[in-house]
């Protein structure tokens, strides 16, 4: 693990922050959550530019004048100095000091970034899949909190995955109060039916980069979808940096198994974050010396 903050790299043990950092107390930072891949030429990472653009919606939501280009530079200085060939990189810019109104103006802003070994959070469903239960906790509605990565907003992914896992499920599905799917607590959605890919479209779901990624690879249907009509797909799967392209085995009671389209966007995925489609090496950065000296 390397980290990294406000410009250097730090040594173990060496983080430090405030216990009265405005973000601690209130939630007020923005993060994301991004990976970096083995390739032939070493260490890549997939897709950096969209996910600092989205960092840098959020940041605007809050006010904050975050430093995108320290931040981008802070990625590849963590994971080159991490030596690890594949990682999960977590950029994160918060408020910390400088009073606990909430009032955000004049507060101190600590750019951070951390490069961690990877360790995929669904545990290894990418065979398999992933069980998933439909959650009585409704997503955080776009009109209260805008679907951007502020650290505040995964208290409702927090409860609704803590109700899922009680239940004996790995991950919990957000419907709204009409019956429409959202997404689930840390990946977006989509479904197959009668050979038609189509990406859950839902106001109050996370634009993923992941969902972007796909419906750039394959024509595909954005519409909304009802919890019934998921149901009723040939195949479900899910996407997310984390999760990448990760098949569901189960939604409630309805059973899967792992349907060919599925399998089939999972090995072009892991070509082209892998470098090995030379249609899309511009979704890489890779890791060079040259870029961090
Ligand atoms: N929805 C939520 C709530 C998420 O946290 C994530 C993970 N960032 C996603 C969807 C998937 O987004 P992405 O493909 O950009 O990782």
């Amino acid at each position: 693990m390397q980290l990294w903050m406000d410009g250097e790299l730090l040594q173990p043990g060496k983080a430090s922050a405030s216990p009265l950092a405005h973000a601690l107390h209130y939630g007020t930072g923005v993060f994301e959550g991004i990976r970096a891949y083995e390739t032939e030429e070493g260490p890549a990472i997939f897709r950096l530019d969209e996910h600092l653009e989205r960092l840098g919606r959020g940041a605007a939501a809050l006010d904050m004048p975050v430093d995108l280009e320290l931040l981008g530079r802070g990625c590849l200085e963590a994971l080159a100095a991490s030596g690890l060939e594949s990682a999960y990189l977590r950029p994160l810019a918060f408020y910390e000091t400088g009073g606990l109104g909430l009032d955000v103006a004049g507060l101190k802003l600590r750019h951070f970034v951390a490069a961690l070994p990877w360790k995929n959070h669904l545990g290894d469903p990418a065979s398999t899949g992933v069980r998933v239960r439909t959650s009585p906790w409704r997503r955080n509605p776009a009109g209260a909190l805008p679907p951007l990565k502020l650290c505040g907003n995964y208290v409702n992914s927090i409860l609704a995955k803590l109700e899922a896992t009680k239940a004996g499920f790995e991950e919990a599905l957000f419907v709204d109060g009409e019956g429409r799917v959202v997404e689930c607590t840390g990946e977006n959605v989509f479904m197959v039916k009668d050979g038609q890919i189509i990406a859950v479209h839902h106001g109050d779901a996370l634009p993923g980069i992941t969902r972007a990624t796909v419906m750039e690879l394959r024509a595909c249907q954005e519409r909304p979808v009802t919890l019934a009509e998921l149901k009723q797909a040939d195949e479900v799967f899910v996407t997310g940096t984390s999760a990448e392209i990760t098949p569901v085995a189960a939604l409630d009671e309805r059973q899967w198994t792992v349907g060919h389209v599925t399998r089939e966007l999972q090995a072009r995925y892991q070509d082209i974050v892998h470098g090995r489609s030379e249609s899309h090496r511009a979704w890489l950065t890779p890791f060079s010396m040259a870029s961090v000296s």
